[in-house]
């Protein structure tokens, strides 16, 4: 029997957390172990508490469960799926502090084993890859796939990111002989956008910035640009992977403002830079090739400050 599921034996309620700001990957763990532990354990309560996660992931079921805002209670067992370190878990920490045991499963190598047993498969594409693994692929049902399949498709980008192994598209065939409509999955949350959407990604496109002889790009959204266009950090999806995708670039950096002199910062790398260690040491965190950070000063601080780091991680591997 896994860890996981041993665990959940033992409790007559969990709480299931995620992260703030939660992703494809995050709701499609959370709302898959929520799923599995209904049908598997009915007699077990179970939350999933998230907060304001993207309507794009309606169709998944239990969505409409999801809690949102939170108040004192304590739980025999608290999970915390694709979440790093305690401070990602936001507002909801106090499930986590209250709560009799706990475990996280993970798959950041950034993750700081902050709860009493770590599950953290940082080779995994996904938490939800690794939440298969301790799931009984029997019980995995068609609702369950769902969810599991979402999260991989979405950290993945599709089965293209260097995380992605055999073993994942392995387990991406298992779900899809569950009866998963996955075309619709990877068209309708993934590469489907709204208008606005499209012309947010379309303008920071056009504002981007190459340096370093065009090995790095950037490109940064003013808190009133989003207000211009009527969007919200959840809109901005989808701009790091275009900017990545510029021929010769090594390294994307992606800015929105979330308050005065303060930018949340996404990186991505295609083969030298580890961008987990550029933002672990700006107090984020990721994967090598992912990662992000919340770094505070002018737009031109923050990119110079990021710059230094990652001329040493290219100097470094050439
Ligand atoms: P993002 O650029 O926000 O899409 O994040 C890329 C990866 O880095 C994801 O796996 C996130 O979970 C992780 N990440 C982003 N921001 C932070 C942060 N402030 N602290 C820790 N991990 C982060
Ligand atoms: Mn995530
Ligand atoms: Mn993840």
């Amino acid at each position: 029997m896994s860890v996981l599921e041993s665990m959940v034996q033992e409790a007559a309620s969990v709480a299931i957390l995620g992260h703030i700001h939660p992703d494809g990957d995050c709701v499609g763990s959370t709302l898959g172990l929520w799923n599995y532990l209904r049908r598997e354990y009915p007699q077990i309560q179970a939350d999933v508490y998230l907060k304001d996660p993207s309507e794009k992931f309606a169709y998944l079921s239990g969505f409409n469960k999801i809690l949102r805002h939170g108040e004192e209670k304590e739980y025999d067992l608290c999970i915390c799926l694709d979440c790093g370190s305690e401070d990602r878990l936001g507002e909801f920490a106090c499930y986590f502090r209250n709560a009799k045991k706990s475990l996280c499963l993970d798959h950041h190598v950034t993750n700081t084993r902050f709860a009493q047993v770590n599950l953290v498969a940082d080779g995994a594409s996904s938490a939800c890859e690794a939440l298969y693994e301790q799931l009984r692929e029997e019980a995995v049902d068609k609702t369950v796939a769902e969810c599991l399949y979402t999260g991989i498709v979405h950290d993945t980008g599709v089965f293209k990111f260097s995380s992605t192994s055999s073993r994942t598209m392995e387990i991406a065939g298992k779900l899809m002989a569950k009866g998963i409509d996955f075309g619709e999955i990877i068209d309708g949350s993934f590469y489907r956008k709204t208008y606005v959407q499209n012309q947010i990604l379309g303008r920071a496109l056009l504002e981007s910035i190459t340096f370093m002889d065009g090995k790095c790009i950037f490109s940064a959204i003013k808190k009133k640009d989003m207000e211009f266009y009527g969007v919200t950090s959840k809109d901005l999806d989808g701009i790091i992977d275009q900017l990545r995708l510029t021929e010769g670039v090594e390294c994307a950096l992606f800015l929105y403002e979330t308050g005065p002199q303060e930018y949340k910062v996404s990186m991505r790398s295609q083969k030298q830079v580890d961008v987990s260690r550029i933002a672990a040491y700006f107090g984020g965190g990721g994967h090598v090739r992912a990662a992000g950070c919340t770094m505070s000063g002018s737009i031109h601080d923050v990119i110079n400050n990021l710059a230094g780091h990652i001329a040493k991680e290219l100097e470094a591997s050439s």
